[in-house]
């Protein structure tokens, strides 16, 4: 039997069926009108902001980066927690808009930016995090024909790595953000042209469980950031220092300890040198703050047996959660944590695999791994799936649409 990964914190059996916020799962089917469905606690995700509250420097600002999940009611729940929003597209500044985020708190990266999505986002007011001098100019450009002063933040593309992060964002050639040594002459060019610039971006890399892995890039990142302003001979009012905070998805991983974490940054704010006295800092997060806080439920429509195996086949799949298949970013693939909702308390009896209703072989939610005896009208839940799953799946594939969303 290959294992599962560890079911998240915060879910229990209510009379032996998974519940979620205390509801249990039925009941919340029956609320959203059938499977598959997302259900996302907005319990958990407050404990989730006010347990990185409580261990980071009450200095440092808190962002959600929207990438992660954009669904609206999680938006407006995070809009009363966090201090700022990061975009990376001009229709995730729709989503921030049409929740009614004052744009005074949103921040646009990504490489690739249009013309008509950088002048949306500088008339609404939104920083830009300048990802190259192309787009500086442009950016430049389309302010002067508004006649508005633009906020610009500049893009590091750090001379370091996260290390052990699942998906590096920085050391080496990229495609994201400016080498650190054209850095200063940007910036130059962009206080030149009277814009407001904001300061830096600085974002090393995602899904890291070490946290030495996490202090070492912080410290890099302030680091990288004193050099570039004494360079510059300018103070940056801002420096985002990137997140890359992760969630155990795999067996054997184990959750991030952040306690180390807060104490080497209130360790390294309490001894800022000069160019960095007054800059607001703020990490960036996405998954961390809502990964763990979403289920991804799914019905068994058929038992079968194959060559001795045992595969449990759902009305949904790979098109609603890819990652969990495997097919989003990963080499090897490995079990998330996936559960028999409808009997969520019953021992392990089989083994079995979970597979979606896709034509295709990569539909696949959990291999050959250890449940109870599940028959088609049981639930399957799949955790872990409040990041990068609606949104980051290809739900029009095979015509199946998307799936339901709520937030409870
Ligand atoms: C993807 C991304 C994030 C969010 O990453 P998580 O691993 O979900 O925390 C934050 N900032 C930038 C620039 C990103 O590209």
């Amino acid at each position: 039997m290959k294992p599962l990964g560890p079911i998240p914190p915060g879910y229990e059996a209510v009379d032996g069926v998974l519940a979620i916020d205390g509801v249990p799962v039925a009941r919340l089917i029956d609320e959203a009108g059938g499977t598959p469905l997302f259900v996302y606690s907005a319990n958990l995700i407050r404990a989730r902001v006010a347990a990185l509250r409580h261990a980071m420097p009450e200095r440092l600002g808190l962002h959600y980066a929207v990438k992660a999940n954009p669904f609206g009611p999680i938006l407006h729940l995070l809009s009363q927690l966090v201090d700022g929003f990061d975009i990376a597209s001009g229709g995730e500044l729709g989503f921030v808009q049409e929740v009614g985020i004052d744009p005074a708190w949103v921040s646009f990266a990504g490489p690739g930016k249009r013309d008509s999505e950088l002048e949306a986002a500088i008339a609404a007011g939104v920083t830009i995090n300048l990802e190259s001098e192309n787009e500086a100019g442009r950016a430049l450009a389309i302010a002067e024909r508004l006649a508005v002063t633009p906020r610009l933040a500049v893009r590091v593309n750090p001379d370091f790595d996260l290390k052990g992060s699942g998906m590096k964002m920085g050391g080496g050639a990229k495609p994201f953000g400016l080498d650190a040594e054209r850095v200063p002459a940007l910036v130059r060019q962009v206080l030149a042209a009277g814009a407001d610039w904001q300061g830096f971006h600085i974002f090393a890399g995602s899904q890291a469980l070490d946290p030495a892995a996490i202090i070492a890039a912080q410290a890099q990142s302030l680091d990288l950031a004193a050099r570039l302003a004494s360079e510059i001979g300018a103070r940056p009012p801002r420096c985002n220092l990137g997140g890359g905070f992760g969630i155990p998805y795999f067996p054997g991983e184990q959750a991030l300890d952040l306690a180390p974490i807060g104490a080497a940054l209130a360790e390294r704010f309490a001894a800022l040198p000069a160019e960095l006295e007054g800059t607001a800092f703020c990490l960036e997060l996405g998954r961390y703050l809502v990964g763990e806080a979403g289920v991804y439920l799914t019905r068994i429509v058929d038992r079968k047996l194959s060559h001795g195996e045992v595969f449990l086949v759902t009305d949904g799949g790979l098109h609603h959660q890819l990652a969990a298949s495997g097919n989003f970013g990963t080499v090897v693939r490995r079990n998330y944590p996936v559960a028999i909702a409808t009997r969520f308390d019953a021992p392990v009896e089989e083994e079995a695999s979970i597979v979606g209703c896709l034509c295709t072989p990569l539909d696949r939610l959990a291999d050959k791994a250890g449940f109870p005896r599940a028959e088609p009208g049981d639930v399957v839940a799949v955790f872990c799936a409040g990041a990068y799953g609606a949104s980051a799946s290809p739900a029009a594939f095979l015509g199946q649409g998307p799936a339901r969303e709520i937030l409870v």
